[in-house]
């Protein structure tokens, strides 16, 4: 699959996960010349290669379709963020509910480790498409790979686009299931003990046995593999 398919194509597992309808959100995806953005206004059902935009690093772009109104936050995740290959951008409905109380999401659960850290920032309000969101978006990614954008939505970044939808996902979920805890009561949230083994564990998650080599941890030990 080309690159522009694979955008494509990951413009459509968003609609059907349910972390975007409507047109409102958009992938990237980095490559040679900079990155790989959705354009403008395009309904994912109908979108093709041509809608996809080549953007340069220095904001420039080519051919007639307008990237996505968001293209200075992914551009600034490509600048900034070296171990960003693909960013997600949605509003989808819990993340973006979330994102209007303009706070972080606290390690109420210990998938909120998925973010990188020990909550879910929120970054300051700013209008959508300016270099001040994007600076924003930069300062609640600090040592993260998602956050929430008061009053708008969410974003994050993967090492691949796959990668980068799972992430969505999650956070989405994450989202959900925070407002329903919400409405039981007051969540109990983990220690930050808790959490740093809890970090220490992700570095293990979702890996593969050679990437395991080396790691060594005295409390989660991963599990010992066998000869066939
Ligand atoms: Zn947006």
């Amino acid at each position: 699959m080309s690159d522009k398919n694979a955008v494509i194509q990951t413009c459509l597992d968003m609609n059907e996960t349910g972390l975007n309808i409507g047109k409102s959100g958009n992938v990237s995806f980095r490559n040679n010349g900079g990155f790989l953005i959705s354009g403008s206004g395009i309904c994912y059902a109908d979108m093709t290669p041509g809608d996809i935009v080549q953007m340069d690093l220095d904001g420039g772009y080519f051919g007639d379709v307008l990237p996505s109104s968001e293209w200075r936050m992914h551009l600034d995740l490509y600048s900034k963020r070296p171990e960003a290959q693909a960013v997600v951008h949605v509003h989808s409905p819990y993340a973006t509910a979330v994102s209007c109380l303009r706070k972080d999401v606290p390690a109420f659960h210990y998938m909120i480790g998925l973010t990188g850290g020990a909550s879910l920032r929120c970054a300051k309000y700013a209008s959508f498409g300016t270099a001040e969101l994007s600076i924003e978006m930069l300062k609640a990614m600090e040592g993260r790979n998602a956050c929430l954008l008061a009053n708008h939505g969410m974003i994050c970044f993967a090492t691949s686009l796959d990668a980068a939808l799972a992430l969505g996902v999650e956070i989405e979920m994450l989202c959900k299931q925070y407002v329903l805890a919400c409405q039981l009561g007051k969540p109990i949230n983990l220690d930050d003990n808790e959490m740093s083994n809890i970090l220490e564990r992700f570095k293990t998650y979702g890996k593969n046995s050679s990437e395991l080599e080396g790691y060594e941890s005295p409390a989660f030990l991963p599990p010992v593999r066998r000869d066939l």
